[in-house]
């Protein structure tokens, strides 16, 4: 059965530290990289689009050309004067990786500014993908006006997903961050969050705490990811079912597990509704995402 899948959020040009002083120039960003894993496990007959901002500079030429290029769709992305996409660069310190931030002007932030082409996008398709990191680089008036097209979309019965991503530098206030996290989750039909961030920000005492927790705000499918442990899953009434992740030997770079689980889970998931088949599936891949550098690994180097 062929579909379309949009993620909406911010890619963000990488700068990682190469030999001597150099850098080198890569492009990620967790809905984007949710996209790019979400496109490598689909059949052809799906599509999968990115919804963002970027400028109209060299430099967002380069990403609508990178993102071209991995498959996933572009027409999505508007075009706005004066801004560029937002920058971070990795900094690497006896084997620690430290993140320096840009993205105050970032063209993402004004994603959600034209409603109506918004609504087109989701509108024209089947499931859709969005994060806490989405929401957190939003005005709160964009807030409301993206997550009241997402509510529409739930309401007509689309798969909205959500995976919360908090990330409590992005957010001044923090009891604005967890009401806009559970506003967004209210929108959403199913929730992928990280225990590890969910028992920090609101306190959950164990997987079932979160699991209730977001069943309380209307969230139909509940994945709850426990890094090394396994995901436990809640689909609607239940019973929970666990699943262990695979061990890995050796633990190259943990950048994208939570993004590549979350893609290569719903490039499974829509395609015959086997929550637990595309959780062992996702598993298996974000485990062989962080035995290599990167957050975007090509498919010949997973071995599935
Ligand atoms: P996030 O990266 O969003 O914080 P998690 O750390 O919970 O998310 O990891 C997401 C998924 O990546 C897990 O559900 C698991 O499948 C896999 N994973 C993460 N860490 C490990 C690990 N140490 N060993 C095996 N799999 C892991």
């Amino acid at each position: 059965m062929a579909g379309k899948l949009l993620s909406i959020g911010e890619c963000m040009v990488e700068l990682m530290q190469a030999e001597g002083d150099l850098l080198r120039k890569s492009f990620a960003g967790d809905s984007f990289n949710t996209a790019y894993y979400a496109r490598m496990f689909l059949p052809p007959d799906w599509s999968v689009d990115y919804f963002s901002a970027v400028g109209t500079d060299t430099v967002s030429e380069e990403m609508l050309d990178f993102i071209a290029k991995t498959g996933v769709g572009t027409d999505y992305i508007r075009r706005i004067e004066n801004r560029s996409p937002g920058l971070y660069m990795i900094h690497l310190k006896d084997g620690e990786r430290s993140f320096s931030y840009w993205r105050s002007q970032s063209a993402a932030k004004l994603l959600a500014d034209d409603a109506g082409h918004l609504r087109s996008a989701v509108e024209a398709s089947d499931v859709i993908i969005f994060s806490g990191i989405t929401l957190a680089i939003l005005a709160p008036s964009s807030v409301e006006t993206l997550l009241s097209e997402l509510r529409r979309a739930k309401a007509v019965g689309k798969l909205v997903v959500f995976d919360p991503n908090i990330r409590p530098r992005l957010w001044d206030d923090k009891t604005y961050m967890r009401t806009t996290i559970s506003a967004g989750a209210r929108a959403s039909s199913m929730v992928m969050p990280s225990f590890d961030d969910e028992t920090t920000h609101f306190g959950d005492t164990d997987i079932a705490a979160t699991i209730g927790r977001y069943r309380e705000l209307g969230v139909e499918n509940i994945i709850v990811k426990d890094g090394a442990k396994g995901v436990t899953l809640r689909f609607g009434e239940g019973p929970d079912a666990f699943i262990a992740s695979v061990p890995v030997d050796t633990i190259i770079d943990t950048t994208s597990a939570g993004d590549s689980f979350n893609g290569a889970f719903l490039a499974r998931y829509v395609q015959d509704g086997n929550g637990k088949a595309a959780a062992a599936f996702a598993a298996r891949i974000a485990a062989a995402v962080i035995g290599h550098h990167g957050a975007l690994v090509p498919v010949e180097n997973l071995n599935s």
